[in-house]
């Protein structure tokens, strides 16, 4: 589904702070890599796509709450891969669609909406959706792409990455595209993941249960980071939005305020306090998510 010779931007950043602490910043530019399937979501469904297509599916089925990232993806992988696509939304139905599922909809994905205490019962959302679309005939992907295809797409990542670096950073949501990124590490190489949600040890946790579905793995050379999340899941601070304006105007790189918005501010903090050392390289991956910013109020 992906062309290998796809080339993904690395930007470097340079600034007062990486001068002044000797920091070789970089951001790798996922959110250009394609117009619609931008960032990690492009990696998390790649696998998928190919289970769909070897299970002669016709159709994705998936989840997600009404500013999703991945709905936006997933229906724009539809249309681009030649799969109907259904899109089961978290909250009541508002008439007047939204910027992201007026999107999903022109790219021809058909909306069931369901409440938020259905949505969150696993087991009797599963009976609901079984009962509403015909049985086995839709290929169904968790929420946010998150599953064991995902994680093996997402091991592709540092793959468009050109030279050596120290750390590499990326925000965390379910934790399933850093799981990619700690299995694809060499060993003079660091991950640190940013949980963008207020959750102790809950990244910490997923992560370990992903890579302990990959009996390869074997090194501990990533951590994470609970500190930035600016007190949840889609929450922001007067900080987080200056922070985002002022690296926009400087660096010319839009972030979203969910997920790298919180992560580069969070790069920023650690670099402040001499996390890093003179001379290394640090790359940020841009993971996309950009059509999300317009769900999140910034007053
Ligand atoms: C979905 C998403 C993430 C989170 O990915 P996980 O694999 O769930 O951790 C990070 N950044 C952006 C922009 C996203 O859309």
């Amino acid at each position: 589904m992906q062309n290998d010779s796809v080339i993904i931007p690395l930007q470097a950043i340079i600034d007062d702070i990486t001068t002044k602490h000797r920091i070789r910043l970089f951001v790798l530019r996922l959110d250009q890599n394609h117009p619609h399937i931008s960032g990690n979501k492009l990696f998390k469904l790649k696998y998928n796509i190919e289970e769909a297509k070897k299970e002669k599916k016709k159709t994705l089925l998936t989840f997600g709450g009404a500013f999703s990232n991945h709905i936006a993806a997933c229906a724009a992988a539809g249309k681009e891969f030649n799969f109907e696509t259904i899109g089961i939304i978290r909250g009541e139905e508002h008439t007047d669609l939204n910027p992201t599922l007026k999107f999903a909809m022109e790219c021809g994905m058909k909306l069931h909406y369901v409440s938020r205490t259905l949505y969150q019962n696993k087991k009797e959302l599963y009976q609901h959706i079984e009962q509403q679309f015909p049985n086995d005939s839709f290929y169904l992907i968790p929420e946010g792409g998150s599953n064991i295809l995902g994680v093996k797409g997402c091991k592709e990542i540092t793959d468009t990455i050109t030279i050596d670096f120290d750390y590499i950073c990326c925000p965390c949501g379910t934790g399933a595209t850093f799981s990619g990124i700690a299995l694809s590490l060499k060993e003079n190489e660091k991950g640190i993941g940013f949980q963008v949600l207020k959750a102790e040890n809950y990244i910490k946790e997923e992560v370990n249960n992903w890579l302990s579905e990959f009996h390869s793995f074997s090194q501990n050379n990533f951590s994470i980071n609970e500190e930035f999340h600016f007190g949840g899941y889609a929450k922001v601070k007067p900080e987080l939005i200056d922070f985002v304006k002022n690296f926009n105007t400087q660096h010319s790189i839009p972030l979203d305020y969910i997920y790298t918005g919180k992560m580069m501010y969070g790069i920023y903090e650690l670099i402040k306090r001499g996390h890093f050392d003179a001379n290394q390289t640090i790359i940020a991956i841009h993971t996309g998510g950009l059509q999300g910013n317009k769900g999140i109020k910034l007053t």
